[in-house]
C-alpha cells in the first residue's frame, strides 16, 4: 500500500507551529493483560514528557465492547505503578481533558461524526451485516483487497431521509477521496505516502452509536491536545485515514511517531501466544521492573556513551525520539536475564530481601536475620527472584538420604574427620577441609554438593555450609553415613 517513503529532516518540538506543550499518551484498550509493548511505549512517552516538562496521559480506549475484559483497566494501572511510570492524567487521576475513558465520551464522537456528514467528508451507510459479508466473501474469493464497495456513498438526500425515517440501522463511513496521495511525516521513517484508492471507506461510527478506533483516536488526540502521537508501527496503515480526518476537521496534525515492533531473536513478532508478552509474566517470573525498563530503553535506542546499564533518570535526560532506530529491535530474554542478574547483584541486601518477601510472602514465616545472611550469596546467582527457591532449598530442607546416595562411605568418614577438625567454622577453612579430601580421594566438588545439598551444583558450597552451620552440616554427614 505504501507508495513511497523517504527520510526527511526530523523536526524538533519547537518547530511545531503553535504547539509548545509536550503532551503524549498511551491509549491501551482494556482487552486483556497489559502487553510489554505498551510498557515500551509508556517508557518512551514518559521519558520524553518528563525530560521536557510535558504531560503523560493514559486514555482508555474501551469502545470495542466485544473485546472488553473486566479488570483489564486496573491491570494497566498495576503495571504502570509497578514500573513507576506514573501518569499525570488518566481516568483514575482525572485532569483537564477528561473524561479519559472513551466509553464516557460517546456524545462527543457522535457530534463530530455529524459534523463530518455535514461537511461531506463522511456518509451514512445502511448496508446490512449480511450484505457486507457477501461483499467481503466475494472480494476475498477474487483475491482482491477486502474493502467496502461504497454502495451507500452516493445515496440521494431523499433516499437517506427515507431510510432514516424508517429507522434503518446506519453507520457513518469516511468518504475517502479518490485518486489522491495521502502523505504524512513519521518522525522515525520520514515521509510516507498512501494511494487513497486503496484506503477503505472506514466505518467511523457504528450503528450502536459507538465510534470505531479511527474516529475516537483522532477526536481525542485533538481535544486532549496530544502533541506527539506515539504508537506501534502496526498502526501505520491506519494513519492515512486519520490524516483525512484531521484534514476534514481542519485540525493541526500532531507529530507522528510509529515505534518499531519488538521481535524475538528469530525475528518473529512478540505475540500473545508466547507467554512473555504479558507484563504479569515478568512479575511472576521475578524480574525487577527497573531492569526491564533499562532493557526496553535499549530497544531501538542507544545511550550516547554506549552504556548498557543506566537508571531511568539518565534515560530521561538523554532520550529523544529522533535517535530511535525504526528497524525491528530484538527482544532477547537471555539478554534480559543477564541484565536482571546485574540489577539483582547491585541491590542492597535489605532491599533484596524486601523484594523477595513480596515475591514469596511465605518467607515472612522464616527467621529474617537468617534470610538476610543469605542475600550476599544468592544475589550472585539469581537471574530472577524466582530462582531463590531452588537455590536455597538446602538451607531449609534436609537432603533425604534414604533416596540420595551420600556416596562412598570411606570418603564420608574422611570428610567428617576433616570437617570436624575445622576450627573456625568459616567458608575459607571449610573449603580447605573439603579440599584435603578432594586431593586425597580424587573426588570433585559436585560430590560434596550432592552430599550436602542433594543437587550437583548451586550456591558456593563452603559459604553455604558456613551459613548452615557446623552442627547441621555434621549431622547431615552422620545421616549420610548411616543411610
Ligand atoms: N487502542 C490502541 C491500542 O490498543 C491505541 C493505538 C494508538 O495508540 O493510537 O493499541
Amino acid at each position: 500500500m505504501v507508495l513511497s517513503s523517504k527520510k526527511t529532516t526530523v523536526r524538533t518540538e519547537g518547530e511545531v507551529p503553535g504547539r509548545k506543550k509536550i503532551r503524549v499518551r498511551i491509549a491501551p484498550s482494556p482487552t486483556g493483560y497489559p502487553h510489554i509493548g505498551t510498557i515500551y511505549q509508556a517508557l518512551f512517552d514518559y521519558a520524553y514528557a518528563r525530560g521536557r516538562s510535558g504531560t503523560f496521559v493514559i486514555r482508555i480506549e474501551d469502545t470495542d465492547q466485544a473485546r472488553f475484559v473486566m479488570d483489564a483497566e486496573d491491570e494497566i494501572y498495576n503495571a504502570i505503578d509497578w514500573f513507576g511510570l506514573t501518569e499525570d492524567e488518566s481516568p483514575r487521576k482525572g485532569g483537564p481533558s477528561g473524561p479519559y475513558r472513551q466509553s464516557e465520551r460517546l456524545a462527543i464522537y457522535q457530534k463530530y461524526a455529524r459534523e463530518l456528514i455535514e461537511k461531506g467528508s463522511a456518509y451514512y451507510c445502511f448496508c446490512s451485516k449480511e450484505r457486507l459479508e457477501e461483499v467481503r466473501q466475494r472480494l476475498a474469493s477474487e483475491k482482491k483487497q477486502v474493502m467496502y464497495d461504497k454502495h451507500c456513498r452516493n445515496l440521494t438526500d431523499e433516499q437517506i431521509a427515507a431510510n432514516v425515517a424508517s429507522n434503518m440501522p446506519r453507520t457513518v463511513r469516511l468518504r475517502v477521496p479518490e485518486n489522491r496521495q495521502i502523505s504524512f511525516t513519521d518522525w522515525l521513517r520520514g515521509e510516507i505516502s498512501f494511494n487513497s484508492n486503496l484506503v477503505d471507506d472506514q466505518v467511523l461510527l457504528k450503528s450502536d452509536g459507538f465510534p470505531t478506533y479511527h474516529l475516537a483516536v483522532v477526536v481525542d488526540d485533538h481535544l486532549m491536545e496530544i502533541s506527539h502521537v506515539v504508537r506501534g508501527e502496526e498502526w501505520l496503515s491506519s494513519t492515512p485515514k486519520h490524516i483525512l480526518l484531521y484534514q476534514a476537521f481542519g485540525w493541526e496534525i500532531p507529530s507522528l511517531i510509529h515505534t518499531p515492533i519488538l521481535r524475538n531473536p528469530d525475528k518473529s513478532k512478540l505475540s500473545k501466544r508466547q507467554g512473555h508478552t504479558n507484563v504479569s509474566w515478568y512479575r511472576e517470573a521475578g524480574y525487577l521492573p527497573e531492569a526491564i525498563l533499562n532493557y526496553l530503553a535499549l530497544m531501538g535506542w542507544s545511550h550516547p556513551e554506549g552504556k548498557e546499564i543506566f537508571p531511568l533518570s539518565e534515560f530521561i535526560e538523554q532520550f529523544d525520539f529522533k535517535d530511535v532506530n525504526p528497524i525491528g529491535p530484538i527482544f532477547d530474554l537471555a539478554k534480559l536475564n543477564w541484565m536482571n542478574q546485574h540489577y539483582i547483584q547491585e541491590t542492597r541486601d535489605e532491599e533484596l530481601l524486601e523484594r523477595l518477601l513480596v515475591h514469596f510472602p511465605d518467607l515472612h514465616d522464616k527467621d529474617q536475620s537468617f534470610l538476610l545472611r543469605l542475600m550476599p550469596l544468592v544475589k550472585t546467582r539469581m537471574d530472577t527472584l524466582s530462582d531463590f527457591t531452588a537455590l536455597t532449598r538446602h538451607f531449609f530442607v534436609e537432603p533425604d538420604y534414604s533416596v540420595e546416595d551420600g556416596g562412598d562411605k570411606k570418603i564420608l568418614a574422611e570428610t567428617q574427620k576433616s570437617l570436624t577438625a575445622v576450627k573456625k567454622w568459616q567458608a575459607d577453612a571449610i573449603f580447605l577441609g573439603l579440599k584435603s579430601v578432594m586431593q586425597e580421594h580424587k573426588v570433585r566438588m559436585p560430590f560434596f554438593y550432592k552430599l550436602f545439598t542433594g543437587a550437583e551444583r548451586g550456591l558456593p558450597l563452603p559459604q553455604s555450609l558456613e551459613i548452615i552451620g557446623r552442627d547441621r552440616t555434621l549431622a547431615r554427614l552422620d545421616r549420610a553415613r548411616a543411610a
